[in-house]
């Protein structure tokens, strides 16, 4: 029966020259692979007893043509982020503000990169980031490589190759992707030396590991994805910026999610103050500050100076896209304008309540909903502990449309939560809203 049926199969050449294929307009080798796999796929559920029948001609050619369309669409997509979770390390960290964007389109052809457009000659690849660094966070030095990772691992190499380098037990992190502190300073040359407790670590405690002259330079690493509560104790950065120069031993950074104090974020160290007391401070561009990846190290004149020209800062080295979008995020920082990732942490519990009412208000004749609280976090690693208001619209049937909307040409992300799609409204960008409606006004028609 099953050989009967595959002979009703439509020819490879048939099914290519059907109007639906024959006139998509895709470049016919994607057409024609899609035809070929489509068809294999349908010999295979036939001969596996998964399907009795074979598919009609048109329901070949559709599968065909839907395959050729996925075919051709890159696998890097815009997505709606309704997950409520602003810096979401899967959907690529902090959104780009439009300036920044901007920025790189500017620069995708040729650009100034190296070029000094008053003078005519060569010019610094990562002056104009860095200016705007010094500006808005009072820095004596700044510098700029391919992320944060980078950053820590080129600050240990250039500034504590061989020496015993004092961190607190409960600052030995792993931050995800396994980027852990202690493999990173065993890469970096530098000799680990574990001071304090899991919870509690005193300036004492540094102080002795300097005086025993097991440890000649101290590091601060921030635990930006998790929080220690409790009987805790830390000492903070101006507590050993103090110990720092008392002794001259380098005192080094690692911020993490590095929050500028004009953003809002309560509570989180900033960039001004580790660039006050540390000799090296780096953070991630894409966190808090809401730009493209990048790591940014801040410090003294002469720290900064001797990491620039260090051989390993060239194979760390930004690249002209990613250097674009930062001087724009950068340039709306020093301008008042919040880049989105900071304006969407900053939002009040009333605003998102009020715009998850408008989607409702929207969705709701398409597919019926409600709007319920839904507490968020900053995500990437940034703010751990700070549990941030939150409004979503609440839609079911949960699964089938956490799978639809997935699928939609422009993808949306929810979550699903006690038998729910929940679509959080704070990480929203604007148009989202009309692209969650269209895919809706779709669902309601029943099509796929
Ligand atoms: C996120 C983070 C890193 C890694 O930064 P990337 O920009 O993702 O490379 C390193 N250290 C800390 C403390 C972090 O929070």
């Amino acid at each position: 029966m099953a050989e009967n049926e595959l002979s009703h199969l439509p020819k490879m050449d048939a099914l290519l020259a059907r109007a639906e294929l024959a006139g998509c307009g895709l470049p016919y080798p994607l057409v024609r692979r899609a035809a070929r796999e489509t068809l294999e796929e349908a010999r295979r559920a036939l001969l596996a007893g998964e399907a009795a029948q074979a598919p009609a001609a048109p329901t070949l050619a559709a599968r065909a043509l839907a395959r050729a369309r996925a075919l051709s669409r890159p696998g890097l997509r815009r997505v709606v982020n309704a997950t409520g979770v602003v810096l979401h390390t899967n959907l690529g960290r902090a959104p780009l503000s439009p300036r920044a964007a901007e920025a790189v389109q500017g620069a995708a052809g040729y650009a100034s990169l190296e070029y000094d457009l008053a003078g005519g000659g060569r010019g610094s690849r990562t002056g104009r980031v860095e200016a705007l660094l010094k500006e808005l966070t009072g820095a004596e030095g700044a510098f700029v490589v391919n992320n944060n990772a980078a950053a820590v691992l080129l600050m240990l190499s250039v500034l504590t190759p061989g020496l015993g380098v004092a961190i607190s037990r409960g600052e030995l992190v792993e931050i995800g992707g396994s980027f852990r502190v202690p493999d990173i300073m065993a890469r970096s040359g530098a000799r680990l030396v574990e001071v304090g407790t899991t919870n509690k670590t005193r300036l004492s405690d540094y102080t002795a590991a300097l005086d025993s002259g097991a440890a000649q330079a101290l590091l601060k690493v921030h635990p930006s994805n998790f929080k220690v509560v409790g009987f805790t104790q830390a000492a903070e950065l101006p507590q050993l910026g103090e110990l720092a120069r008392e002794r001259c031993v380098p005192l080094l950074c690692d911020l993490g999610s590095g929050a500028l104090a004009a953003g809002p974020f309560p509570g989180e160290p900033t960039v001004e103050e580790a660039a006050a007391w540390a000799d090296a401070a780096c953070f991630s561009g894409d966190k808090l500050l809401g730009g493209p990846q990048a790591g940014i190290l801040l410090g003294k004149a002469e720290a900064i100076a001797k990491i620039r020209s260090d051989p390993l800062a060239r194979a760390l080295r930004l690249d002209k896209l990613s250097l674009a979008a930062l001087e724009g995020t950068l340039m709306d920082w020093r301008d008042g304008v919040l880049p989105p990732a900071a304006a969407m942490l900053g939002a009040d519990g009333e605003t998102l309540r009020r715009k998850a009412e408008a989607l409702a208000a929207l969705l709701n004749p398409l597919c019926p909903c409600e709007t319920i609280e839904s507490p968020g976090e900053a995500g990437g690693g940034s703010m751990p502990g700070v549990s941030l208001p939150g409004w979503a619209v609440a839609l079911t049937p949960a699964e089938e449309l956490e799978r639809f909307l997935r699928g939609w040409e422009t993808p949306v992300i929810g979550r699903i939560h006690r038998g729910k799609l929940l679509l959080d409204v704070r990480a929203l960008l604007p148009g989202a809203e009309a692209v969650i409606a269209a895919a809706l006004a779709r669902w309601k028609e029943g099509a796929p």
